[in-house]
């Protein structure tokens, strides 16, 4: 069967409803390169304009992800394989630590983590400030690592969901990122193609999200929920805040350190990054009949650390990364505190703006094809709720140079909001399922 692909986009231009063969030729054709990139731009703006059906949702996902190879576990584990996908935000680095509580709980986890988007950070630019650690591995390496492991953290492979890295870096240079269809197609055709038994998605609101208000993100989890579902993977969404910073880093190694000091020292971690970690772990491994308990008991006693060690050995980084991560993972020249204008209380974040203020360092990028310096950002960032004066800062600046320190320090002045006594923020809003 043969479309025209014009046709095709001049129906999604007039709100009409395309079949699933239709969207299963037009993603063979943004696949083996039948479509111009003017053709699948076009086809983006439509469903970006006009929407998608619940029906037209569920085709396109499976559709892209028989775009390439779906991966299949069986013969690797009998464990459940679990994963968990975020929809973005700034310090967001529950991925390093959920992946190893999952995989020390019973869990199998291959996860296939993204670059920083936006203001938003990124998994696999954080795992990349690990010397050696090999974050593209071919899929033999990956599964076995899986195998012997129980969970393994790597970048997009060339043969999963291969529609979705055409389309995807078309919408980026078109306008066409914030859909809900498009984000739903494109998050879930790669998970479908990893060959899931259960998903948890941490769907981000607030001013560092991308669904800045509740109502959005709960139609985004809602929307992830159904379609996953509907393609056979079972799937629930939790809600959580992203009105400020997730924990007290946010850049590359910095985070990285922070997942360590996480699992190796619990007790002494952020307690919003705790609560939505434990939330996302606990929710999964009850959905699929594993004990929600074992997670607070993995991370306490010592296990989950383990697994995160072994994962970082399996793929080639340093065995002592947990017992020495400051001789291993690269440190900014200049390391140095930033403390308020008034002394008295952090009342808000713009989240945002410290995430732009990362990338202004050098720790994101501005083009999707830029390198970026692993080692800046920030640490000790002040949390909703802190006192803060002479003797604490609002962060410590890691920086290349002196001019880019005081540009993050003025930043960072500027992004938070310093006054009254107020309660600390909350983390996880609503569980979806
Ligand atoms: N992440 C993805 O993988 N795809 C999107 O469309 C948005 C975020």
């Amino acid at each position: 069967m043969t479309f025209l692909a014009q046709e095709l986009i001049r129906a999604k231009r007039d709100g009409g409803k395309l079949t699933g063969r239709e969207l299963g030729w037009l993603v063979g054709g943004i696949t083996d390169g039948g479509l111009s990139d003017a053709q699948v731009a076009a086809f983006a703006m439509a469903v970006f304009l006009r929407g998608l059906s619940d029906e037209e949702r569920v085709a396109l996902t499976a559709a892209m992800r028989d775009s390439g190879r779906v991966l299949s576990w069986r013969e690797i584990t009998d464990r459940p394989v679990l994963d968990k996908h975020s929809t973005g935000g700034v310090g967001d680095k529950v991925s390093l630590a959920l992946a190893a509580i999952l995989a020390a709980a019973g869990a199998a986890v291959p996860m296939i983590s993204g670059r920083a988007l936006g203001h938003t950070g990124g998994t696999l630019d954080k795992l990349e400030s690990i010397p050696g650690y090999a974050t593209a591995p071919d899929v033999e390496r990956f599964r076995a690592v899986v195998g012997a492991v129980g969970c393994a953290i790597i970048g997009p492979t060339a043969d999963l969901a291969p529609a979705d890295r055409r389309l995807y870096a078309v919408r980026d240079a078109t306008g066409s990122v914030e859909s809900i269809p498009l984000m739903v197609t494109s998050i879930l055709s790669k998970k479908l193609a990893a060959g899931l038994d259960g998903l948890v998605m941490d769907v981000k609101h607030g001013d560092g999200a991308f669904m800045t208000d509740l109502p959005g993100a709960r139609e985004l989890a809602r929307a992830l929920v159904e379609v996953a579902r509907a393609n056979g993977l079972p799937t629930i969404a939790v809600l959580t805040d992203m009105d400020s910073v997730l924990g007290s880093t946010a850049g590359n190694a910095v985070e990285v350190t922070e997942s360590i000091a996480m699992l190796t020292e619990p007790g002494a971690a952020d307690p919003r990054l705790v609560a939505v970690t434990l939330e996302l772990a606990e929710r999964l491994l009850e959905a699929h009949g594993l004990d929600p308990d074992r997670v607070r008991a993995v991370l306490d006693d010592g296990s989950a650390a383990e697994r995160f060690a072994a994962m970082v050995t399996a793929l080639g980084g340093p065995a002592d990364l947990l017992e020495r991560p400051e001789q291993h993972l690269p440190q900014a020249p200049i390391v140095r505190p930033v403390p308020p204008e008034v002394a008295g209380w952090v009342t808000a974040h713009d989240t945002r703006l410290v995430g732009y203020a990362v990338i202004a360092l050098g720790g994101g990028r501005l083009a999707a094809s830029a390198g970026i310096d692993h080692a800046v950002g920030f640490s000790a960032l002040a949390p909703v709720g802190a006192e803060v004066g002479p003797d604490r800062g609002l962060a410590i600046v890691h920086a290349r140079d002196e001019a880019s320190f005081e540009f993050a320090a003025a930043s960072l002045r500027a992004a938070i909001t310093v006054g009254e006594r107020v309660n600390a923020a909350g983390a996880v809003t609503e569980v979806l399922r």
